[in-house]
């Protein structure tokens, strides 16, 4: 059955005491896989935590606000990485893209065992104010979804219900479709509804089949959420979008400063730079670099001023 575009979905439920947050990412899942070549558990990890950050960043006021989650967990993976930004725009990097675990003992993708979970999670929410928000918790399992819950109780004080799905054809590893949903029970929110909230949690976990069979996620949420008055507020389209560009390397470049510049031009006389979240390369020539070193000087004799 043909896939249905990747959305995503805010509304409230029960009186408006829950807030909830629904996404189907299965494009955006599989762009990552192409663009960093994921093994099958890199493609669960990483699926996972791109759709958890694309519905935190959803609803970010301006253009230059930001959300980055990190998981440093110290498995095989490596270090993970996503960024957000308004309307669930997202981009991620991970260390080792290609490593492949056997499956955990549920015969599951071992996502637990690829993220690890020795480790922390920091979030870096940048609400272009002076300062960004820094938030570090420790992991608990590694899967994602039970650290970003975690994460929200203990360092946010908010509880949430959190579900991250991502389904690997397990011939190619393609990502056969990905989704994810938080239940935010707003602070009035009756002890009956959270109960109702967690006894949905079964039907949750099915979630990303329901998209991989051709269900809309809002047919499948309207299914979900019947008799419990399902009021959506927004749609969006979230994307793997990068916002790299040769202007930002090019400040990097000036930021390593004269010495470093003109070792780099002696010894290399070139410089190529491939971008972490999207792969594209940016070359510049002796000439570029030779530019850049003068901007850099004049930066240095700006700030000797
Ligand atoms: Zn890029």
């Amino acid at each position: 059955m043909e896939k249905h575009k990747d959305t995503m979905i805010g509304g409230l439920l029960l009186s408006k005491s829950v807030n909830v947050i629904a996404i189907s990412a299965s494009e955006l899942v599989e762009t990552a896989r192409s663009l960093h070549g994921l093994s099958r558990v890199c493609t669960a990890a990483m699926g996972r935590l791109l759709v958890a950050v694309s519905m935190m960043s959803a609803r970010l006021k301006t253009e230059t606000d930001s959300i980055t989650v990190t998981f440093a967990g110290g498995g095989p993976a490596g270090n993970l990485t996503a960024v957000g930004h308004r309307g669930g725009i997202v981009k991620g990097c991970i260390t080792n893209p290609e490593i492949e675990l056997p499956p955990n003992a549920d015969g599951k993708l071992d996502v637990g065992g690829a993220v690890g979970k020795l480790g922390e999670m920091r979030v870096i929410r940048d609400l272009s104010l002076k300062e960004p928000y820094v938030g570090r918790c420790a992991l608990v399992s590694g899967e994602i979804a039970d650290d970003f819950a975690n994460y929200f109780l203990v360092s946010e004080q908010q509880p949430s219900l959190v579900y991250l799905g991502v389904r690997v054809e397990p011939q190619t590893g393609r990502v056969r479709s990905a989704a994810g949903l938080m239940l935010t029970p707003l602070p009035d929110c009756p002890d009956e509804d959270i109960a109702r909230l967690e006894a949905l949690t079964g039907e949750i976990a099915s979630l990303s089949k329901h998209i991989d069979d051709g269900e809309t996620l809002k047919d499948a949420l309207d299914k979900l959420f019947e008799g419990m008055d399902f009021e959506v507020s927004d749609e969006l389209l979230p994307e793997y979008r990068c916002d790299c560009g040769r202007e930002r390397l090019e400040r990097v470049i000036i930021s390593l400063g004269e010495v470093e510049l003109t070792d780099m031009i002696e010894q290399d006389g070139r410089a190529e730079i491939v971008c972490s979240f999207c792969r594209k390369k940016y070359e510049f020539t002796e000439n570029d670099l030779r530019k850049l070193l003068d901007e850099a000087k004049k930066h240095a004799e700006e700030n000797d001023e």
